[in-house]
Parts: C-alpha cells; structure tokens; sequence
C-alpha cells in the first residue's frame, strides 16, 4: 500500500510539475516593455484616502489572522489529541454515517469558534460602509456556507472511506484518481449549484454595455458563454467580477455594483480582464492543477502513520473481529475523520502561498490582455484606483500577508502595470 501511495504521489506531482511548467504564465509582463516600476502609494493617493484604507485594513487582516488561527487550534486540538477520537466513538453507526456526523461536529466547533472574529469582521465592513448586510442576512450566508461545507466535505470523507475500506492495497491510487475527478465536477458544477445560493443571475441586458462586451470577446476570440448580472448590491458596496466553470457551465458574472456605478470605460476594461480569463480557460487550468494537487495529497495520506488505539478499531469493516488488532500499515478510519481534516486545515494554509503565487501571475496575464485589447492604460489607472478606494485595499499590504494570501497582485503593481503600457504608447 505504501509503495502505491509513494508512486501515486510522485505521478501526480510529476504532472502538476509538467502542466504548471507549461499552462501557466511565469512571464506575463511581456520583457519589451521593460521591468515594473512601482508607483509610490503617496503619489496614487491623497493623505486621507490612505488613512481611510489603514483604517480598515488593519482591524480587518486582525480579524481574519485571528479567525484563521483559531479555526486551526480547533482543528489541531480535536484531530491531533484523543479528543476528537473520544468524541468519534460517541457518534452512531453505520461508519459512514458516523463519519459524516464527525464531519458536521469537527466543522461546526470550528465555525462557532471562529464566529466571533466573522462578525467582527463583518461588523467593521458595515462601519466602514463596505457592508450593506443586516444581521439576518450575514447569519444567513454563515448557516448556507457551513451547511454547503458539511455536504461537500462529508460527501469526500465518506468517498474516501468506501475507497479503503474497499481497496486494502490500491486505496491511495484509486482516491487519487476519484479526488481528482470530484474537483473537476466540483469546478464545472459550481456557478449551477453553489453560486445560485449566494446570489441572484439576470442575463446582462441588451443594450450598450452588452454589444460592447460580446464586441470585446470577439476581439479577444473568447466563447463567452453567458455574461450574467449577479444582485450583489444586497450584500456589498464593492464592485467585482468573476469567471467561472468552463465548457458547457463557463460564464462571466459582473456585480450589479459594476455595471450601474462604473464609468463605461472602466466597467470595459474590468470586462476585459474577465474575458482574459475566460480566453486563456484560466478556471480549467487552475481545476486542473488543483485537482492534481488534491490527487497527491489524497495519495500522501497513505504514507502517513494514522495513530492506531481506542476508538479507531470501530470504524474497521463492519465491526468484524479481525480488525480490532492494529494493523502494520494503519489506514484511515471514521475514527481519523478528525485527524484527516486537521490535516486538511495545516495543509491549505501551507500551500496557499503556492496556490495564490500561481493565481497573482494569472491575474496578472489577465491585466495585460486587458491593456493590450483595449489600448486604455489611462482608464485602466482611473479603474485600479477607484476599486481600491471603493474596497478600501491597502495599496501595501505587509509583503508576508501578500506573498501568504494574496491572491492578485497589489493596486500598486497594477498601475504600474498600466503606465508601463501607457508610456509604451506615447512612445
Ligand atoms: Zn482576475
């Protein structure tokens, strides 16, 4: 079993390596036009705008490194101590049905703990006027998210377990190949079963700002799919746009926010950059790789000692004798649920450095098809300074949190993207 865990592991990071090597832009500042220079922040903003957005930033990155490290204290103390183990052999049989429990308990101890920071946070985003949510409409987004957690994370755990339960030796090539498969149905099926939860989609209406979009992914020889409406200004002042799906379920949404308050050129160039996505399939990549990445560490469970003792015999094949002694090569059982998604909880925070370097040079690319398309560097300026006022963003986010959780690349690095462009075209 381990040496499949071990060969499972090196082919899929193997192919992460391949596909990343190639698929993703580790250049996309074209060389001709010379290195990004950063503006400083005191010249793109005045005084008190900087002030405003310090005002915020802070107390909000507190609250979000707070809630962090408490949701993985919950998640260390629960799967690393016999805790989570005691708790397991309390919940009932049949071992999927225990299991799926254990996933509801871990995730919701997690998330009352982490309840206080959420409304925090969400507290300072109503003061700082970011926020147009009321406490009805805040809990509720808390209670979908958490109930859409539990189904997809139980739904994983229970797949997981069928797979060893069913396959002693093969289990960790098998769950590999199923995990990577779940993230890519996971992908195609989210903007149709998950998005719809949180927001309302009306079709862009025909007029102006329509021709113009579908003039633009001519331009940039994109499949637009659908350009939807999303009703965000329910929940945020913020403006926004996103890409999601791919094939038959691929679609460009635009916060309501964007397409009444933004001035046509901006909204143009923020529509670019999405259909930038959209041309280069920019969500297919980035499933692709995730779903390797998941594959190798799915594979990875298996070269991992699971601790062996009370509780975890339990959840061995139907309660049969033979699988109360411990096992040379111990696999995972209900019993682990905790363990397993402790681990979970280290790992993304481990990888999301890697994870958010590869979307910020993404994005990045998206800029620059956006600037060259539209040739409006000028605009585009005027657009990266207005988001950010309007967000509040710290144009220098502390280079750790930016290299940790940035998942695109600062204000900063953006105009002076845009200016690179613009002196191109003086020149
Ligand atoms: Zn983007």
């Amino acid at each position: 079993m381990r040496r499949v865990a071990a060969v499972t592991v090196l082919v899929a990071l193997l192919g992460f390596g391949v596909l990343a090597a190639v698929l993703v832009p580790w250049q996309p500042v074209p060389e001709s036009l010379g290195p990004l220079v950063l503006p400083e922040a005191a010249e793109v903003f005045t005084a008190e705008e900087l002030a405003a957005s310090a005002a915020y930033s802070w107390p909000a990155r507190w609250w979000s490194w707070t809630g962090l490290a408490v949701s993985l204290a919950v998640a260390g103390v629960l799967g690393f101590t016999r805790l989570g183990r005691a708790l397991m052999a309390r919940l009932p049989n049949p071992w999927w049905l225990r299991a799926w429990c254990g996933v509801a308990v871990v995730l919701l101890a997690g998330r009352l703990a982490t309840l206080p920071t959420g409304v925090g946070g969400w507290r300072l985003r109503v003061e700082h006027g970011l926020s147009t949510q009321t406490w009805a409409g805040y809990l509720r987004d808390v209670a979908v998210g958490f109930t859409v957690n539990v189904a997809i994370t139980g739904l994983a755990v229970v797949v997981l377990l069928a797979i060893v339960r069913r396959w002693r030796t093969w289990w960790p090539a098998i769950a590999a190949g199923a995990f990577a498969a779940l993230v890519l149905a996971g992908s195609w099926l989210l903007p149709v079963l998950v998005e719809p939860l949180f927001h309302e989609f009306t079709p862009l209406a025909e007029g102006e700002l329509r021709t113009e979009v579908i003039a633009l992914a001519e331009a940039e020889g994109v499949e637009v799919g659908e350009v939807l409406v999303a009703d965000a200004s329910r929940r945020t002042t913020t403006l926004n746009a996103w890409v999601s799906g791919f094939g038959s379920t691929k679609r460009v949404v635009l916060y309501d926010t964007l397409v009444e308050d933004l001035p046509r050129d901006e909204a143009m160039l923020v529509v670019a950059h999405e259909l930038a996505h959209a041309a280069h399939s920019d969500v297919l990549v980035g499933t692709t790789l995730g779903a390797l990445g998941v594959a190798a560490a799915v594979a990875a469970l298996g070269l991992i000692a699971f601790p062996v003792g009370r509780g975890s015999a339990g959840g061995g094949a139907g309660g049969a004798g033979r699988d109360r002694r411990p096992t040379p090569t111990p696999t995972p059982t209900p019993a682990h649920v905790p363990f397993i998604l402790a681990l979970v909880a280290f790992a993304s925070v481990v990888v999301a450095p890697a994870e958010n370097g590869l979307s910020r040079l993404v994005e990045l690319r998206a800029d620059v098809v956006a600037l060259e398309v539209t040739g409006d560097a000028e605009a585009f300026e005027r657009m990266q300074r207005g988001l950010a006022l309007r967000s509040l963003r710290d144009p220098e986010p502390p280079r750790l949190s930016q290299w940790w959780f940035g998942s695109h690349p600062t204000v900063l690095e953006r105009i002076g993207l845009a200016r690179l462009y613009g002196h191109a075209a003086r020149e």
